[in-house]
């Protein structure tokens, strides 16, 4: 059995915030992953359920590899109907966030967010949630956001009645945030939750191959250059991070997703700590996206902050430079440099 994740004042609370609003925005963080976009169509499916109108938005593109997921047509991209969903946050009467912990993680949507005079439901899995909610469910111990969907959903009675267009995202999030259940996923009530999900006839198979066998050719010999000719490995640091340009990415056919997982791999060399991916944004100058990945306590989410203007899990993180390649490979020099001891 389950422990409950909320204590029975938050659950009533729920109910009732539910029961009151009519039109609701659901919302996640900018560059969607699986975990944002599974938790958000869990919890719409359970609104929708209950008759509630809903709305999911997402920042910016999601990745082609999630395409297949039932309802994901039914997402706003509030990069292409900015005026739509302002009207929108303006007139809701709840907005639910969800895998994320503040509100410039949402980029451009970030000040229509905050002017919304909504009430803000948080259902999230990063440490130190900074946003003005009315009930803020923030578990940084929950393997995914889509887990935590899941306990609201079941504590709330309404799992019984739910069906595959739940089981599906919740799952898939739940997978894509443990990178196939191979890290963070040790808690036992993982299992029992997809035990759970699998009653609803999902083919959990079918969805690990849908997600990573899903890739371009150009994909796999994307990665094929990045392990050959751009991974910098420093043995004596037990730490790695690779660079790429603009002009890999466009040499490679490079669609949004084509890197995902990528920085895990470097982290298959014995001994290795720490794994970070500099990747140049395929449209701005002076634009590097980075990736941190590590294991056992490492913290990559303190690399993060101090210097990727970023944060993310433990093992988990991220963060953005504005500054070109080089500037940013002298940057992870120093970074490797500044945690050497943590990295013994
Ligand atoms: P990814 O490397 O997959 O983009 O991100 C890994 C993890 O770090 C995700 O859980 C994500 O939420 C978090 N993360 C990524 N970028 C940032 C960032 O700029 N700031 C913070 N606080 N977390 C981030
Ligand atoms: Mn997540």
């Amino acid at each position: 059995m389950l422990e409950p994740i909320m204590t029975e004042g938050e659950c009533a609370l729920l109910r009732s915030l539910f029961h009151e609003s009519q039109m609701v925005v659901l919302c996640c963080h900018q560059n969607p992953d699986g975990d944002a976009l599974g938790s958000m169509l869990g919890m719409a499916e359970y609104l929708r359920q209950q008759g509630r109108e809903t709305v999911m938005v997402v920042p910016d593109q999601y990745p082609d590899y999630l395409q297949w997921l039932p309802n994901s047509d039914k997402l706003v991209r509030y990069d292409k109907r900015k005026d739509y969903v302002d009207t929108l946050l303006k007139m809701c009467d709840l907005i639910i966030c969800l895998d994320f912990n503040t509100l410039s993680r949402t980029d451009q949507m970030e000040a229509a967010l905050s002017a919304s005079p909504a009430r803000k439901i948080l259902i999230d899995h990063h440490p130190n949630p900074d946003i003005d909610t009315v009930l803020c469910i923030s578990h940084p111990e929950a393997s995914s956001a889509s887990e935590l969907v899941f306990r609201v959903v079941w504590q709330l009675g309404g799992f019984e009645e739910s069906g595959k267009h739940f089981a599906i995202p919740v799952y898939t999030g739940m997978m894509t945030d443990t990178g196939g259940f191979t890290y963070n996923s040790s808690n036992c009530d993982i299992y029992y939750i997809i035990s759970q999900l699998l009653t609803k006839h999902i083919d959990k198979d079918k969805i690990y191959r849908n997600v990573y066998h899903n890739y371009s050719e150009h994909r796999l010999r994307l990665v094929g250059h990045v392990l050959c000719n751009r991974l910098v490995v420093d043995s004596a640091r037990h730490a790695a991070y690779y660079t790429l340009t603009r002009d890999d990415l466009k040499q490679y056919h490079f669609i949004k997703g084509d890197a995902e997982g990528l920085v895990n791999m470097p982290l298959q060399i014995k001994g290795l700590k720490l794994s970070i991916s500099l990747r140049e944004d395929t449209d701005h100058a002076n634009l590097i996206w980075v990736s941190l990945r590590s294991v056992d306590n490492f913290p990559c989410n303190e690399v993060a902050s101090r210097f990727f203007n970023g944060g993310g899990h433990l093992n988990a993180s991220g963060g953005k430079l504005n500054c070109s390649m080089d500037e940013a490979v002298k940057i992870v020099e120093k970074a490797f440099v500044a945690f050497e001891d943590a990295l013994k």
